[in-house]
């Protein structure tokens, strides 16, 4: 029997109006495990309703009280892991060992949200006149949605979230409507925590939740992961109605690895970077660039009987490195890029296409794919696949493969892997884009840094946690202040100077 997943608004389950829903599958089997309630524009405007209404009880609670709910919550989720685990791997299909990754990078988040008194802390100068000081605060910015992915169901909620509430804010999130039930468990267990109720809501649905929210006067703010497409339509309606907005989007991530590279080590790091999760991370190195014809060799004679003997099975094994892709939908789309990669004249070394997993038939399983010979011209390089596909792209030269990074659309994540410091030094600081790693494949930021990329990866000013997400949860307020023993007598008609 499927379940049915319905919103939660004002601490409590809410199935609204709405009369749509949509399918919830466990990509290992097939099978269909809920049915999650979209929600209607009206439904949406009542969450916000209830939010707005929670909101000046909590933007007055002391940081130091905010904290010590985030700190219970971090508790729950230390001793709960597993649990939210299992629920991410059932409905993504990613390992779960890798869905508990997920969760401990998400914890981390929390973490960070946990100094709010020391994160919230102004500034102030005293006499910035005769007798006149001035003090700089951040407040909250109100009610502020997220609206997530597929891939981190509850890692990319919980970039946004436990920044949000910490600077005082409410939060409506959005998640995907393909695994929306790990946002369920989060919600229930920050009201445990002592988070009144209505601070934390989640509405699930589809484009017509996200424009609701994105037209709703009483949201101040968005906060976007998803695809490109999407991202950029986020930002441009969010910049008309007149919210803040950071819209993070796809990626397309290269590897470079020079000569000079400890190859073992560099192969390593590709299996996991292009492999984990299926390639649906948004750090995924979906692109290796060896520099010179030996380098090139060498690495296609390690990598491809690794790829070949990729273990790949459902979330529940154990022993299996690799799970299924997302949606049968999905399934077909990447099948679709290899069809285009082999059209256009890659050369496929290994071809995940004809897997079958005993057991397993009607599950959404692909093998590891790897492409040599790959041009910049091709679709599969231009466009992110989103799947365990690695294009191999051969280079002459360091500042070739610096140039095709450069010249990409996407500018998410790059790593490089070389010994020679001069080159990698020359890499960090000249290459355009937003996360860079010398020798490590994926550069995510720790929490209490930030993360975002550049170019098509990020419309808006703002990356996200760390000291840019207290940035964009909060607004500045100068005050500047004068008490009666400095007043001068009389009115001064010209331009206020601090004499
Ligand atoms: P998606 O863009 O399809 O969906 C993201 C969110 O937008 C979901 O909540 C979805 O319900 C909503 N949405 C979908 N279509 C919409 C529409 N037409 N109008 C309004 N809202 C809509 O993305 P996805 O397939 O869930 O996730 C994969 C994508 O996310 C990849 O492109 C990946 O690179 C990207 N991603 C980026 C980052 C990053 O940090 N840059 C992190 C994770 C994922």
């Amino acid at each position: 029997m499927a379940t049915q997943i319905t919103h939660h608004v004002g601490g409590k389950a809410f199935t609204g109006t709405s009369t749509r829903s949509a399918p919830v599958f466990n990509p290992a089997t097939g099978e269909q495990t809920g049915t999650v309630t979209l929600a209607s524009t009206a439904d949406v405007n009542a969450a916000v309703d209830v939010a707005l209404k929670a909101f000046p009880g909590w933007a007055s609670t002391t940081p130091l009280r905010r904290a010590r709910i985030l700190n219970k919550f971090l508790r729950i989720l230390e001793d709960r892991t597993d649990e939210l685990a299992a629920v991410v791997s059932a409905e993504h299909g990613k390992v779960f060992s890798d869905a508990k990754g997920e969760v401990q990078r998400g914890i981390e988040v929390v973490e960070f949200a946990t100094g709010a008194p020391q994160l919230l802390k102004g500034e102030i100068t005293e006499n910035v006149g005769t007798r006149v000081d001035s003090h700089a605060v951040r407040q909250p910015l109100g009610v502020v949605a997220g609206i997530t992915p597929f891939n981190f169901p509850a890692m990319v909620p919980m970039w946004m979230f436990p920044v949000a509430l910490a600077a005082g804010n409410c939060f409506i999130l959005k998640p995907s409507e393909r695994d929306p039930s790990a946002s369920l468990l989060m919600a229930r267990w920050l009201e445990e925590a002592g988070l009144p109720p209505g601070v934390f809501n989640v509405v699930h649905g589809d484009k017509e939740a996200v424009d609701a929210l994105l037209h709703s006067p009483g949201i101040s703010a968005i906060s976007f992961v998803g695809s490109t497409p999407i991202a950029r339509y986020i930002y441009e309606t969010a910049a008309r109605t007149g919210k803040r907005c950071q819209a993070l989007g796809g990626a397309k991530n290269h590897m470079i690895i020079m000569p000079d590279a400890d190859m073992d080590q560099a192969v390593d790091a590709l299996m996991g970077a292009a492999y984990g999760s299926a390639g649906e991370r948004c750090m995924a190195i979906s692109v290796a660039v060896p520099v010179g014809r030996a380098t090139a060799d060498k690495l296609m004679a390690k990598l491809e009987p690794k790829v070949r003997a990729l273990k790949i099975g459902p979330g529940t094994d154990p022993e299996a490195e690799m799970g299924p892709l997302v949606t049968k939908q999905h399934l077909d789309k990447v099948r679709g890029y290899i069809d285009a990669g082999v059209a256009e004249g890659a050369k496929l070394v290994v071809d995940g296409r004809p897997l079958k997993l005993q057991g397993y038939e009607n599950g959404y399983f692909i093998g590891g794919t790897l492409f040599d010979n790959v041009t910049t011209d091709m679709k599969i390089y231009r466009e992110e696949i989103f799947g365990p596909v690695l294009s191999v792209v051969r280079t002459e030269s360091y500042d070739a493969a610096a140039k095709m990074i450069n010249e990409h659309e996407f500018g998410n994540g790059t790593a490089i892997f070389t010994r020679d410091g001069d080159a990698a030094r020359e890499f960090a600081n000249q290459i355009q884009v937003g996360m860079v790693g010398i020798n490590v494949p994926i550069p995510v930021p720790m929490a209490f840094h930030s993360f975002g990329g550049w170019k098509s990866s990020l419309f808006g000013d703002h990356h996200m946690h760390g000291p840019e997400g207290i940035r964009f949860y909060t607004r500045l307020k100068t005050i500047t202040t004068r008490w009666p023993t400095g007043i001068r007598a009389g009115a001064e008609f010209v331009m206020p100077t601090m004499r």
